[in-house]
């Protein structure tokens, strides 16, 4: 049996600390944006201890979590700037300059992003940006990384929060679940879609709420590199399968593999029930990319995985007692338009300004989360909104006329 350990009661700092030195933050959530945030905190002289419930990811060779690589845009590198990572990322990243859509009978044509200025988005990998923003934030002394601690609890007017943390191994005999708490001037809650300090802001008067699921889910498979260690499709393009009810996209990674995503109604996804079946929906839907992916690597990827639910999630408003949510905590949104981590760096760029000049007084900090959340709150819901919208377009309307003559209009 798992027993319960002596709690190990981290001090805040002076409760009523009035320069940032003096300050702690802790951080909820040591993914893409905690890791960010930290480096953001400690760069402005804040102590962070940053609380993380999975292990330390840098490790483990595989990429835990979600999508394996993201589309990075300027919304990011804007954020990375800021911590002097901008020019790191940007060399492991590969350029997408435009869409490269493919049609039934395996042809292909280019929707450049931007055709003006050239700009483009780069597909970046999620373990390798975790890792490099942990390490960043690890190197400096005023920051602890704080991993296998499981939030469960806390007081948002106290700014104290409450962690599991096991020791001995996960579910093994000799794990044993200790008590943790810690209290700082500013708790920051970057712990994701299903966020567990966001459960205490559900306490609260005055917190709006809402999730939608959509009826599809997605699914992972790999296209390796050529036998000469190429990449199978031309590199810098985001490949799109519109295919109506469903799609498929695929983003090139630095070991010239594809990761490619299968979104799909789980209805669909169940009916799929044998190797002859799939082989046969693929050889219908996606005939080009078959022997990309390879039957067999096919069969088994998809017969081993399980479908992942996509979910948007609207709240309001970000701040309440000590406490703050960004990232996906605060505003989850479905994948298509390529911006929840953007995004989420983003509100950590935007917080970073309005605490520029505060000076370090605790009624400061209070305007501080006060005017982030006015500030941010409609942003935030318009790129969920867009990213919802753009799940049709993407699976769909890149295939119609109209879209077709407006983005030739566009690019003349
Ligand atoms: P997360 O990445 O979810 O990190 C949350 C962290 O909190 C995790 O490490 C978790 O272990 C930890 N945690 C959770 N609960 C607790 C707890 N109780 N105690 C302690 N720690 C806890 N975005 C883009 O910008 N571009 C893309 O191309 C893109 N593609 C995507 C593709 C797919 C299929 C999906 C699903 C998402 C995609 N996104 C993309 C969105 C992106 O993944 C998220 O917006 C981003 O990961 C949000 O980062 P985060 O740090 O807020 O949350």
């Amino acid at each position: 049996m798992r027993t319960v350990g002596s709690t190990d009661l981290q001090q805040p700092s002076a409760g009523m600390a009035d320069t940032a030195e003096s300050q702690k933050v802790v951080i909820v959530g040591g993914g893409l944006v905690g890791s960010l945030a930290a480096c953001m905190f400690s760069q402005r002289g804040y102590r962070v201890d940053l609380f993380e419930y999975r292990n330390d990811p840098r490790l483990s060779a595989v990429s835990q979590g979600r999508s394996i690589n993201l589309a990075m845009s300027r919304r990011a590198r804007a954020a990375l700037g800021l911590v002097g990572l901008e020019g790191e990322l940007l060399r492991h990243g590969i350029a997408m300059k435009a869409r490269m859509i493919h049609d039934l009978e395996g042809g292909t044509r280019e929707i450049p992003y931007d055709a003006r200025t050239n700009q483009c988005i780069y597909s970046v990998g999620r373990k390798f940006l975790n890792d490099v923003l942990l390490s960043a934030a690890e190197k400096r002394s005023n920051v602890r990384l704080l991993f296998g601690h499981k939030m469960t609890g806390g007081s948002l007017d106290e700014g104290r929060v409450e962690f599991e943390r096991t020791e001995g191994g996960t579910g093994g005999p000799k794990a044993k679940v200790k008590a943790v708490e810690a209290v700082g001037d500013l708790v920051v809650g970057c712990d994701g879609a299903f966020s567990s300090l966001r459960r205490l802001f559900m306490k609260k008067p005055m917190f709006n709420f809402s999730q939608t699921y959509i009826e599809h889910g997605y699914m992972e498979l790999r296209i390796p590199p050529t036998a000469d260690g190429e990449f199978a499709m031309p590199p810098n393009f985001l490949h799109i399968w519109p295919r109506g009810e469903f799609m498929m996209i695929a983003l090139p990674n630095q070991d010239r593999s594809w990761t490619v995503t299968l979104f799909m109604p789980f209805a669909q996804f169940e009916a799929i029930t044998t190797e002859a079946e799939l082989l046969a929906f693929f050889g219908q839907h996606f005939a080009d990319a078959v022997p990309l992916l390879g039957e067999d690597a096919l069969v088994g990827d998809f017969f081993r995985s399980k479908p992942q639910p996509l979910v948007s999630v609207k709240c309001r408003p970000y701040h309440a007692g000590r406490a703050l949510l960004l990232g996906d905590a605060a505003h989850a949104m479905v994948p298509f338009y390529g911006q929840g981590m953007n995004a989420g760096f983003e509100d950590v760029r935007l917080l970073s300004g309005l605490l520029d000049g505060l000076g370090g007084s605790p009624a400061g900090l209070a305007d501080v989360l006060r005017r982030f959340s006015e500030h941010r709150n409609a942003d935030a819901e318009a790129i969920c909104d867009l990213a919802m919208y753009n799940y049709v377009e993407m699976r769909d309307l890149v295939n119609r006329p109209s879209f077709l003559l407006r983005k030739a209009l566009d690019n003349a």
